[in-house]
């Protein structure tokens, strides 16, 4: 799996792509878009409690079905600031997309490899055959304790691999944010000279 830092940055990136210039409310959409894309990692909790962290790792909370049913409920029952039910969906549903996407770029050296990422239409672990990150190294096994996790997390190799995650997802995000901010200002000009030529013509 990629670390939270390479989920924060894509949860960043999502907020940013969803502003529009005029309209610079970010807050409540950053802290929407990082948690989303950081919270599948969250199935360590449980495990944790168990002294066994990974115990509950990479499974359903990895999956386009619990993306959805998380996102809707949170849309429905938060109420955030400027943010109607269908924009806290929408940023939620595809903050959580991008953790999932960036999981299956990741190696993962522990069975079932990958993630059910159709779930519940599918069962099936499924896994890019093409890795882009190095991948962050945590437990060897389901039955790993939580020092063993911790001794296995701490160290040179996971220091590297949110290296390589900084370098890769921050350009692409950045490029991303930028396309989108450009288009969006191209149409927008398209549009008010569109206005103006509309007004000129009803003057006339
Ligand atoms: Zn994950």
């Amino acid at each position: 799996m990629p670390s939270p830092v390479g989920h924060t940055i894509a949860g960043l990136a999502v907020a940013l792509i969803s502003q529009k210039r005029k309209n610079r409310r970010y807050i409540f959409p950053i802290i929407l878009c990082v948690f989303f894309a950081t919270v599948p990692d969250f199935d360590f909790i449980p495990g944790l409690l168990m002294n066994r962290p990974a115990l509950f790792h990479g499974d359903l909370t990895h999956s386009i079905g619990f993306a959805f049913v998380i996102s809707a409920v949170a849309a429905v029952s938060l109420r955030l600031k400027g943010l109607s039910i269908l924009s806290t969906f929408t940023l939620g549903f595809t903050s959580y997309l991008t953790h999932l996407l960036l999981d299956l770029f990741n190696p993962d050296g522990r069975p079932p490899y990958g993630i059910p990422l159709l779930w519940p239409i599918s069962e099936t672990y499924y896994l890019s055959p093409w890795t882009m990150f190095t991948g962050v190294q945590h437990a060897s096994s389901t039955s790993t304790t939580t020092l063993d996790f911790l001794r296995q997390v701490i160290t040179f190799h996971n220091i590297k691999a949110i290296g390589v995650e900084i370098l890769l997802v921050t350009p692409i995000s950045i490029l991303i944010i930028w396309l989108r901010h450009k288009y969006a200002s191209k149409a927008g000009k398209i549009r008010s000279e569109g206005v103006w030529k509309e007004n000129r013509a009803k003057m006339q």
